[in-house]
């Protein structure tokens, strides 16, 4: 994994919404290149291993059944600064508090159901990658 990569996922209200067309647009009119891409579900050990950080927070429980109540898309893109641009072009973890033109703001209705996930780390990015992706995969 180099650190031009970083790994995202269009959660299940977006699936759910009808967003997966509208906000793989809005990612790649934003300059990223989509180097892999599947429409998966998790089970409840995969989103729990996946937000294993966040196990003793209190939203670990309802952040785990909301994560694995629909299906997901997994995605790695390319980009100079990826892992920064993309956490800038999402916006803030809350909606309400997400800039204007964010994906966040544009698509997500509550801080818990907030559309996509985006790495916050190289390090991070290369991990959630692997989850999803075997190497083959990530061309
Ligand atoms: N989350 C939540 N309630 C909170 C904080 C987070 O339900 O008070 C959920 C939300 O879906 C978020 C995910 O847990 O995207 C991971 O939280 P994190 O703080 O890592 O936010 P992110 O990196 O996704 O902005
Ligand atoms: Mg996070």
């Amino acid at each position: 994994m180099t650190n031009n990569r970083t790994f995202t996922m269009l959660k299940p209200d977006s699936i759910e919404k009808g967003n997966i067309g509208p906000i793989l647009e809005k990612i790649t009119a934003s300059g990223f290149r989509i180097v892999a891409m599947k429409l998966t579900q998790l089970t409840i050990p995969d989103a729990q291993a996946f937000y294993a950080v966040h196990k003793d927070r209190p939203f670990f429980e309802d952040l785990v059944h909301y994560m694995t109540s629909g299906p997901i898309v997994a995605a790695i893109l390319e980009k100079d600064n990826a892992v920064e641009d993309f956490r800038t072009l999402i916006g803030a973890t809350n909606p309400a508090e997400a800039a204007e033109g964010t994906i966040r703001k544009m698509f997500a209705e509550s801080i818990s159901q907030n559309a996509v996930h985006g790495s916050d780390s190289e390090e991070n990015a290369s991990i959630e990658s692997a989850f999803h992706f075997s190497a083959r995969e990530m061309f």
